[in-house]
């Protein structure tokens, strides 16, 4: 564990609270998620019901952008840094 104190989001590299951000079900990474409909705050991803499971899915862009189940860990093609 190193910094507990700052956390970023892995999509934006902004900085990100508990309260404004979850972990991305399939890669680990915490990312933006506004967790109320009502609050401000942005989205680096998206979170769905998982009807097979009946369990909240989360993903980040990043997964989005590649395909949210059975990919390998390849790096995505065409994001630059
Ligand atoms: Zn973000
Ligand atoms: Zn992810």
């Amino acid at each position: 564990m190193t910094d507990t104190d700052t956390m970023t989001c892995h999509i934006c590299g902004d900085s990100v609270s508990e309260a404004d951000s979850t972990l991305c079900t399939h890669c680990g990474e915490r990312f933006h998620l506004r967790l109320r409909n009502d609050s401000d705050g942005k989205d680096c991803g998206s979170v769905w019901v998982n009807e097979e499971f009946l369990s909240l899915e989360f993903a980040c862009l990043n997964c989005l952008g590649v395909r949210p189940e059975g990919a390998p860990s390849e790096p995505p093609i065409g994001l630059g840094h």
